[in-house]
């Protein structure tokens, strides 16, 4: 027996992860569980799908990092439930997990807003696996139209995205260049101008939270570069063929992209607690209502900002903020040192619309577009991936593209899976 306290982390992203690194080599014992051996970094997940990057420079193995933090236990386990009374955490393959201090990292899921045909047959771009399925189906689809160019009118090489954020704009972008480049040498019987992608937002602009000058610079780019943008159009049915506007419109695609929101992860809505919009309610110490011993951070957390208005963006730095603001609070309170509000030091929002452009929003209103933002969306996303080796594989890639325009990841993989689906 011992009296060190165990601390419980749910969840190896942003906000668990960096958690359980800031409480390496303290007096706790950590244990850090995710159903997957690897950490993603979700903001570059749409660059595999895309053929530019490998999945082992966006996902690195958690074990890795965790070499030199003895106090650090690792599982790859399924969080199946948690017990606030029993303190303890049901996850599979081993029993129950007790805990003093929890801390929840579990992020969210794709939403399909109940849209019919959405769950069954667009492909969701949130996970590793996500995009290496992606990348798969639509090598394949090139593959197919190649061999009966009669496709073509039937959608085989039309690539529909669904949602105008981030996620949306940089796979569009993103696409056309992998289409107008590595395919098109790829393929050379293939005509690439019969070749789609259309990109389509419910709202009236795009990337919503963005200066609308920001987002008019992302409208104008994207079609330069060939994306087929529909404003005010929403997606009422996804099949294997074709998907349906609200305006009546069928648009013939056999490949529909999902990134159009998100849901709370099904183990947070099982959790006996009222949600807010899908997220937990936390105070501002990050803790949970009734259960000072429980923190909830990132995705999954409803963090509200300063003046109390709105809850705090789903934000990788958001999370991994959280993370650490959480490891840092724990250890004052075995100090028995006052804890502090959480406080989100903002350094402002971007995403990139593909070669040399991009759009950054600064905190105080500052804005920068072009290959100046490009650049610095480029160093940042550098800064933040785990891992010396992943950093410079994604020089390498990034570099390689850049002067090449060639996709070194454009490789099919999980074949038979894909076959499967589409026989
Ligand atoms: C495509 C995409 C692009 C993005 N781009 C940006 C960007 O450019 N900039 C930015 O700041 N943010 C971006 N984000 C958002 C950012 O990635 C998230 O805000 C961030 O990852 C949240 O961190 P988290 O720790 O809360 O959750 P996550 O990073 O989602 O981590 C949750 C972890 O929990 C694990 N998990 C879930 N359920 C279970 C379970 N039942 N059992 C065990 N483990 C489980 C998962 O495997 C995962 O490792 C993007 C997100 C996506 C999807």
């Amino acid at each position: 027996m011992t009296d060190r306290k165990r601390i419980v982390i749910l969840g190896a992203g942003f906000g668990g992860l960096f958690c359980s690194l800031k409480l390496a080599a303290q007096p706790v014992d950590v244990i850090l569980i995710d159903r997957n051996d690897f950490h993603t970094f979700q903001p570059l997940i749409y660059q595999v799908a895309t053929g530019t990057l490998d999945a082992v420079t966006v996902g690195h193995p958690v074990r890795d990092l965790l070499h030199k933090h003895k106090n650090v236990t690792f599982h790859v386990a399924k969080v199946l439930d948690v017990d606030f009374g029993a303190r303890e955490v049901h996850v599979s393959g081993m029993g129950p997990v007790s805990y003093d201090y929890l801390v929840i990292g579990l992020g969210s899921v794709a939403n399909d807003f109940g849209i019919p045909g959405v769950a069954d047959h667009a492909f969701p771009l949130y996970t590793l696996d996500d995009a290496v399925r992606l990348r798969s189906h639509v090598l394949l689809a090139f593959e197919a139209a190649d061999k009966n160019p009669e496709l073509i009118e039937d959608g085989e090489l039309t690539f529909a995205i669904v949602g105008g954020g981030p996620t949306g704009i940089e796979t569009a972008g993103a696409m056309v260049e992998l289409i107008a480049t590595s395919l098109a040498e790829d393929f050379p019987n293939l005509d690439m101008a019969q070749s789609r992608v259309v990109l389509i937002q419910r709202e009236s602009m795009l990337l919503p939270p963005f200066d609308p000058k920001l987002q008019a610079y992302a409208e104008e780019t994207l079609k330069d570069r060939g994306v087929d943008l529909r404003l005010n159009e929403a997606v009422t049915e996804v099949n294997s063929t074709h998907l349906v506007l609200d305006s009546g419109e069928t648009i013939p695609a056999r490949t529909v992209i999902w990134a159009g929101g998100l849901k709370s992860n099904p183990v947070v809505e099982k959790l006996d607690i009222d949600l807010v919009r899908g997220r937990i309610p936390v105070s501002p110490d990050l803790s949970i209502a009734d259960h000072p011993e429980v923190f909830a951070v990132g995705d999954c957390a409803a963090v509200m900002s300063e003046d109390g208005e709105r809850a705090l963006p789903q934000l990788a730095s958001v999370a991994k903020q959280a993370g650490e603001y959480v490891a840092g609070s724990i250890k004052r309170q075995l100090a028995d040192k006052p804890v502090k509000p959480f406080h989100y030091s903002d350094r402002g929002i971007m995403a990139t619309i593909g070669r040399r452009a991009a759009v950054i929003q600064m905190p105080g209103g500052h804005t920068i577009t072009g290959t100046p933002a490009w650049a610095a969306w480029a160093g940042v996303h550098l800064a933040l991936l785990s891992g010396a080796e992943s950093r410079v594989t994604a020089v390498l890639d990034w570099s390689w593209s850049m002067f090449t325009h060639q996709h070194r990841s454009r490789i099919v993989l999980n074949r038979d899976e894909e076959e499967d689906q589409s026989s």
